[in-house]
């Protein structure tokens, strides 16, 4: 999705709205992690998440999402898989996968947007490496988000954290603006130049997601028109954060 315009700026009690959704967003994370061990299928982690919409009064912005439309309220992506897999009873994990999740929520008309990566029981050093990378990555960025900061500053952290780490960042999938809608102006690039681009103002909410491949990044979409996935089968993280920018500093909402 491509918006030619800047960020909402939205006032204090909005934000505080959007913090509803986002705790929503941080307790599916929670009781999903929780959830997550060898043997259990993605279709079951789905069932997790739509529990918690439920106990919570709160609504899907996944599920009906787009065209195809996505048929679940989480995103499920194992390994080489990087974002927007199809949870499901016929994926089952395993011992030494890693796997992506990545599911919202809506309040009262208000977004929350995250995403997480964790090892399937005993992994791979290097697969904890890319996990450990990516929310190091995330961590940069939400650093960067402050008034007067610019776009370019949280795309920037994102590669330098990634390059320094030895990762690839995916390109052609990008953060975004949230609030009313999931998806709103402007696109958030994992990639950019410090000081350009838009500047940040108080009031902007922002999810970021930084994309990362332990190896190359060049992705492809699946028959199934929704999971993405790396060409050469190398193992991907996706972590995401729905963001406020204060004057305060950054406030990230769909944190418990
Ligand atoms: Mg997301
Ligand atoms: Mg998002």
């Amino acid at each position: 999705m491509l918006f030619a315009k800047g960020a909402a700026v939205r006032s204090g009690a909005d934000i505080a709205k959007m913090r509803k959704a986002g705790l929503v967003v941080a307790e599916m994370h929670e009781r999903i992690r929780e959830a997550i061990r060898p043997g259990v299928t993605t279709g079951k982690l789905d069932r997790v998440g739509r529990d918690v919409l439920a106990r919570r009064g709160a609504t899907s912005n996944f599920l009906g999402y787009a065209s195809p439309p996505f048929p679940a309220v989480i995103c499920a992506s194992p390994n080489a898989m990087v974002v927007h897999g199809i949870p499901s009873d016929d994926v089952r994990l395993d011992e030494g996968d890693i796997i992506s999740i990545d599911c919202g929520a809506v309040v009262d008309g208000w977004h929350g947007d995250a995403a997480f990566t964790a090892p399937v029981g005993e992994v791979d050093a290097d697969l904890l490496h890319l996990i450990e990378v990516a929310e190091r990555s995330l961590e940069a960025a939400i650093e960067t988000m402050i008034p007067g900061n610019r776009l370019g500053d949280i795309g920037n952290a994102v590669e330098t954290v990634a390059r320094e780490g030895g990762l690839s960042v995916v390109e052609g999938f990008t953060g975004h603006g949230i609030g009313r809608a999931m998806h709103e102006a402007p696109n958030v690039p994992n990639q950019g130049v410090a000081g350009t681009g838009l500047k940040l103002r108080a009031g902007n909410v922002l999810a970021v997601e930084p994309m990362l491949v332990l190896g190359d990044a060049e992705v492809e979409l699946l028959d199934d028109d929704w999971s993405v996935v790396t060409v050469s089968q190398d193992p991907a993280a996706h972590v995401e954060h729905t963001i406020a920018i204060t004057e305060d500093g950054p406030w990230v909402l769909t944190r418990a």
